[in-house]
């Protein structure tokens, strides 16, 4: 008997290497690697250059609390990530993981309106939107389904409609007026409530299956924020460090966020590494009076392991595109004739499947089928490891699997994903 407290299904696979985009365990049986786990190694498995980084600062010294002592790989590091990330004159709050990144954003926008004399409180994200399972990213969130167990909610979240073209909340717009559909929506609760920030991911990920909003969505959203004197956070956990085929997943559209939050590919799962990247306007609006830290925040091997991860992802991140076309393309030849399959979706190497029971009228298959988990475990059986995101399609019902090789994935290797994932479903 384990003692430890589990996460997942009591029956699981043993871990024991990995390398590239493969993995194995104990018994031998090898994994084809198509999510990195919850879409986290992109750099592969197994990088020797970013394991020596980890270790050379391990060795000078690992731990140093960032109340007593200022570091120079932590300065390269936010140095290094102020040049791509799509903040102006950007400052690095590092911490441990996605949560706490987005914990840490949404203080500091409640930091930034009390230090300028107004109380806005209000954070408004969207529908089926994931952020973290902490109590406040978890508040955040609108996923119904994981915060009613926790209820009452901790403070006021409101949820905006999400960009979800399969399922458009704004059929009557859609196609051309939807992006102005949702902007008009945010408009609406911008003006209701006294709100603090809107939270979003450029290209929805573990919520609602690799959603790519339609082109006019972020710059009319960020003019929206601009406008009612809302924060924009851009939660770029998922779509962050080359996911999506650009650095980060605002640069498709050229909008520039107030804070960033990041974590996932950021360490490509060496270290747990999180990170809240604010404007030099909010940094100089809250710094000295922003009451915020952890044991594990500004952890030195967080930072060198990070700035190597930035150097393995130089040369990875513009071929992205090219590859995440080919999966996408090589996805939906092989799934066209499959009545199960109603969209599949995405950006660079992060695609979404959407399971339906009726193609026709995109009826979901009952949630009590839980068909995204089996065909998660199917695929595991097969030797292929995808991903099904926090669950449902729509927030509340419908099958999600979310794929996201590692960056260095081989075409070949992308080949055997879109069979092998094929074959599962
Ligand atoms: N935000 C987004 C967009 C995410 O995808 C996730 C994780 N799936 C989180 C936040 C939370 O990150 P973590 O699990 O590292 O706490």
């Amino acid at each position: 008997m384990s003692r430890v407290f589990a996460r997942g299904p009591a029956s699981l696979p043993r871990v024991a290497t990995a390398l590239g985009s493969r993995v194995w365990d104990t018994d031998g049986q090898s994994y084809l690697d198509a999510s990195g786990g919850a879409i986290v190694v992109g750099v592969g498995h197994g990088n020797e250059t970013v394991i020596e980084a980890a270790a050379r600062q391990a060795r000078a010294v690992s731990y140093a609390h960032a109340t007593m002592f200022a570091a120079d790989v932590l300065d390269d590091y936010a140095e290094a990530l102020a040049g791509l990330v799509p903040v102006d004159d950007a400052h690095v709050y590092p911490v441990s993981g996605g949560s706490e990144a987005v914990e840490t954003a949404l203080k500091m926008a409640r930091a930034y309106h009390l230090a300028r004399g107004e109380d806005r409180h209000v954070i408004v994200s969207r529908r089926g939107s994931y952020h973290g399972n902490t109590r406040g990213a978890l508040d955040a969130s609108g996923r119904d389904g994981l915060r009613a167990p926790y209820a009452p909610w901790l403070g006021a979240a409101v949820h905006a409609p999400s960009p979800y073209e399969y399922r458009c909340p704004f059929p009557e717009a859609h196609p051309d007026g939807c992006a102005a559909a949702h902007v008009a929506a945010l408009d609406k609760l911008f003006a209701e409530w006294p709100v603090a920030a809107f939270i979003a991911e450029p290209v929805a990920g573990a919520g609602l299956g690799a959603c790519v909003p339609p082109s006019g969505y972020w710059p009319g959203v960020a003019e929206a924020c601009r406008r009612h004197g809302v924060l924009l956070i851009a939660d770029e956990v998922m779509t962050g460090f080359g996911r999506t085929g650009t650095w980060f997943g605002l640069d498709h559209w050229g909008v520039r966020a107030d804070i960033v939050t990041a974590g996932k590919g950021a360490a490509s799962g060496y270290w747990p590494l999180g990170l809240a990247i604010a404007s030099g306007e909010v940094h100089a609006t809250i710094a000295g009076a922003f009451t915020h830290g952890f044991t594990y925040s500004h952890h030195l091997v967080g930072a060198a392991t990070g700035l190597a991860v930035l150097d393995a992802l130089r040369p990875l991140v513009p071929g992205v595109a090219d590859k995440g076309r080919f999966l996408l393309d090589g996805l939906r030849a092989v799934l066209a004739a499959d009545e199960r399959v109603g969209d599949v979706r995405g950006l660079g190497l992060l695609t979404g499947i959407e399971l339906v029971a009726d193609r026709a009228t995109r009826r979901p298959y009952p949630r009590a089928h839980r068909l995204a988990e089996r065909v998660t475990a199917t695929a595991r059986d097969l030797g292929l490891l995808i991903y099904h995101g926090t669950g449902c399609a729509d927030g509340t019902d419908g099958d999600l699997v979310l794929l996201g090789p590692p960056l260095s994935t081989s075409e070949d290797e992308l080949a055997e994903i879109i069979a092998l994932c094929a074959r599962a479903i």
